[in-house]
C-alpha cells in the first residue's frame, strides 16, 4: 500500500519514489530481495571468507541443483556475458588475460544471427570481442552459419526468449550447437530470464551449450547479481577473469569493475534454493490475482480496452494490456503513460519498444498497489486525474 512511510527513505534524500507498474526494469531499481535472501545476506556479515573458495563451494551447490557442470556468480547477467567473451578469447593465458580488451593475436569474433540482434548483445563487445552478423533480416540457413565461421571466430551466440513463439526463420539452438561444435567454436546463450518452467532453468547448458547466463534480478536476489552456468572448462576460464584476480593471482582480468559482495553470492544461492523449492502454482496464482485487481477498475471505462496477459513463461507472469482509443478518450497510450508519471503518487508504466499497447506488470507491485494503478489509469483517461 501507499502509507505515509512509503518511500520515506528516498524522500528524505530529496528523491521522489514511484509505483512500479512497468515490472522488472533496471531504471526503477529492478528487484526487491525476498526475506529468505535478505536473511542469508545478513548472516553472511558475521565472517569474512576467501571469495575464491566461496565461489567454488557456492557454485557447486547451484550447479548440482541445476544439473550442470559448473556455475560462477557475477554482478548480473550482463557481467557474465562480458566475462565469458574474455574467457573464450584469452583462455588460461595470463598474458592474453592482461592484454584485453586489445585482442591482437586472439580469436575475437562472435557470431550472431541478424534476426537475433538484441539490446544486451552490447555486453558481448565490452572485453574487446566483435559481433559478426550472419543470415539476413529474413532468416538464416545452415550454410550461412558454415560460411560465417572463419579463422577468427571464437563462438556463436544465441538469445533464448521462450516467452515469444519460436521464430521459424532462425537457426535453432540445437543447430548452432551441432554445427558450432563440429567446427570447433563455442556456443553461448543469453537465457537471463529463462527460469520458469523449472525445466528451462539451466536447460541450455544441459542441451550442450558451453555457457548460459541467468539474471538473479528475476528471482528475488539483489538486482545487481547473476550467474554463469557452463562447462567446467568455461567456468574455470571465467574465474580467471575475476575481480579477485587483482589480489589473489596478481593477474588483472577484465572483471575488476564487476565486483560482487560475499553477501550477494550467499544471497543468490538462497534465491536459487528458494526458486527451486517454492510453490510456483501459488506464485502464479498470486500474480494472476494481482493482475485481475489491476484490470478491475478499468472494466467498462469508455474507450479503454483491457486484456489479460496470459504468459507464465520466464520471470514475470501475467499482467495486463491496456489500449485506449484516442477518439473516445482524447489520449494516446503514450499520453496515458506520461500522465501517470505526474499522478500522485507517480506511477511508472510503459508502451514497450515495438508494441502499441500499455503493458502493465505486477512484478514490482506490493499489496494494494494493483488496484491503485487500475484506478489511476481510470482517473487519467476520464480526466479526473489531470
Ligand atoms: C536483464 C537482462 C540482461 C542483463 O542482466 P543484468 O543482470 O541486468 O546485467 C541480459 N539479457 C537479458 C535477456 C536480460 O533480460
Amino acid at each position: 500500500m501507499v502509507t505515509s512511510d512509503w518511500g520515506a527513505i528516498y524522500r528524505e534524500l530529496g528523491a521522489k519514489p514511484v509505483i512500479n507498474a512497468t515490472g522488472s526494469v533496471t531504471l526503477l531499481g529492478g528487484s526487491t530481495p525476498v526475506p529468505e535472501v535478505k536473511e542469508a545476506m545478513d548472516a553472511a556479515d558475521s565472517a569474512y571468507i576467501p571469495l575464491i573458495e566461496l565461489q567454488k563451494a557456492a557454485g557447486k551447490i547451484v550447479a548440482d541443483a541445476l544439473g550442470v557442470p559448473a556455475a560462477y556468480f557475477t554482478s548480473g547477467a550482463g557481467s557474465a556475458l562480458t566475462l565469458v567473451t574474455a574467457a573464450m578469447m584469452a583462455g588460461d593465458d595470463d598474458e592474453k588475460i592482461q592484454q584485453l580488451p586489445n585482442t591482437t593475436g586472439m580469436k575475437d569474433e562472435i557470431l550472431i544471427q541478424k534476426r537475433q540482434r538484441y539490446w544486451y548483445d552490447r555486453c558481448l563487445e565490452l572485453a574487446g570481442a566483435k559481433l559478426v552478423e550472419f543470415g539476413t533480416d529474413e532468416g538464416t540457413t545452415e550454410q550461412d552459419l558454415i560460411d560465417a565461421i572463419g579463422p577468427n571466430t571464437v563462438a556463436v551466440h544465441y538469445y533464448a526468449h521462450e516467452q515469444d513463439p519460436d521464430d521459424p526463420n532462425i537457426l535453432s539452438l540445437e543447430t548452432l550447437i551441432r554445427i558450432g561444435h563440429e567446427k570447433g567454436i563455442y556456443v553461448t546463450v543469453d537465457a537471463a530470464g529463462q527460469i520458469y518452467p523449472l525445466e528451462n532453468f539451466g536447460k541450455y547448458v544441459r542441451m550442450g551449450a558451453d555457457f548460459q547466463c541467468i539474471a538473479a534480478k528475476y528471482m528475488g536476489a539483489p538486482h545487481s547479481t547473476g550467474f554463469a552456468l557452463g562447462t567446467e572448462e568455461m567456468i574455470h576460464k571465467i574465474s580467471l577473469q575475476s575481480f579477485t584476480g587483482y589480489e589473489t593471482r596478481r593477474i588483472r582480468g577484465v572483471g575488476r569493475p564487476q565486483k560482487m559482495d560475499r553477501q550477494e553470492i550467499v544471497g543468490v544461492v538462497a534465491a536459487v534454493r528458494r526458486w527451486l523449492s517454492m510453490n510456483h502454482e501459488d506464485r502464479l496464482a498470486q500474480s494472476e490475482e494481482m493482475s485481475n485487481e489491476m484490470a478491475a477498475p478499468l472494466k467498462g471505462v469508455p474507450g479503454v480496452k483491457v486484456e489479460m496477459n496470459q504468459n507464465i513463461i520466464g520471470h514475470q507472469p501475467f499482467g495486463v494490456f491496456v489500449d485506449v482509443d484516442p477518439a473516445v478518450t482524447g489520449m494516446t497510450n503514450q499520453q496515458v503513460v506520461d500522465a501517470l508519471r505526474e499522478y500522485d503518487p507517480p506511477i511508472w508504466a510503459r508502451v514497450p519498444d515495438g508494441a502499441s499497447r500499455i503493458t502493465l506488470h505486477v512484478f514490482g507491485l506490493s499489496e494494494g498497489q494493483p488496484a491503485l494503478v487500475g484506478k489511476a489509469i481510470r482517473d487519467v483517461v476520464t480526466r479526473k486525474g489531470r
